[in-house]
């Protein structure tokens, strides 16, 4: 499926913003997907990628794990969302929305309210008051309910874009063109340009808002574009480590790192980047992508 709309390059920061500012994150649950352990902590052995395709194959090897997504409170921006979580049309069957063979073996599931929208009304944010929406990268678990933000500022990098949206093969991938080609603003950071510096220990980041608050640092391997969130708050960052890892324990490096990333090596330099901002700021929250222990005791609120 050819993909008919076109990104902006991003080339500026993103208006709204003040200097100084600090922000809030709530952590999201918008529902879970079956994650096969071995597509999660490397097994080891040979034969990889055959016992790869049979775990994924085989439901009883899989795991049902939570997909997150953030709201990020900016005091003059407003609220900022980072991934979308999994459509509101999950909750009655996943087949529309993922396609027959990633609902088959992601069996994605919902609860009735448990979507971002409804969550963010809940709080009183209607999904069209979202002015930005930050894209950790677009495999399909994050992508699935970009069509409810319309009327949101859409950010990612540039190489995502690039992959997901003209790459070969994209559902072997994990992308689902049809929660992506809308007629939407899409806007791109290209991570060799002239607006990206280090931050703390990450070779490339992007200010979104020129004030410091929320960050898009460039973590390829998982994806190829594959970004971080390093948010400001009033004490230690909070970061959304996107997909960089699934589980806490793939961090501290107390378990193996996924088999068959887009780019093994550059997962490990990401990750790298990771560690040694936790080595350095160890009261900073660095969040993993689908870490079922991790998020069923997450605090609500981080300010
Ligand atoms: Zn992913």
């Amino acid at each position: 499926m050819a993909v008919h709309v076109e990104p902006q390059p991003l080339n500026g920061v993103l208006p709204g913003g003040t200097r100084g500012a600090t922000v809030a994150v709530e952590p999201l649950i918008a529902g879970h997907v079956d994650f096969p352990r071995a597509a999660m902590v490397d097994q080891g052995g040979s034969f990889k990628t055959l016992r790869l395709a049979r775990a994924i194959t085989s439901s009883k090897a899989a795991e049902s794990v939570p997909v997150p997504a953030f709201l990020i409170r900016h005091p003059s921006v407003g609220p900022v969302l980072v991934d979308t979580g999994l459509h509101p049309s999950i909750a009655s069957g996943g087949s529309e929305n993922f396609g027959g063979l990633a609902n088959r073996f992601g069996r994605p599931s919902l609860q009735a309210d448990e979507d971002v929208p409804s969550q963010l009304r809940a709080k009183g944010i209607e999904p069209r008051q979202v002015p930005v929406v930050v894209m950790t990268h677009l495999h399909l678990d994050h992508s699935s309910a970009i069509s409810e933000f319309p009327a949101s500022t859409f950010v990612l990098s540039a190489a995502e874009w690039q992959d997901a949206a003209h790459g070969s093969k994209p559902s072997l991938n994990g992308y689902r063109r049809a929660h992506f080609d809308l007629a939407f603003d899409y806007r791109t950071v290209d991570f060799d340009g002239e607006a990206v510096g280090s931050y703390a220990t990450f070779g490339r980041t992007f200010d979104l808002f020129g004030d410091g608050s929320v960050r898009l640092a460039f973590t390829p391997g998982h994806s190829a574009g594959h970004c971080s969130v390093v948010c400001r708050l009033q004490g230690e960052d909070f970061v959304i480590g996107g997909d960089a890892m699934y589980m806490e324990g793939q961090l501290e490096g107390r378990e193996p790192l996924p088999p068959r990333p887009f780019d093994a090596h550059m997962l490990r330099r990401s990750l790298q980047e990771l560690r040694l901002f936790h080595a350095q700021f160890p009261g900073a929250v660095i969040t993993p992508g689908h870490d079922p222990d991790y998020y069923s005791r997450i605090a609500p609120r981080f300010e």
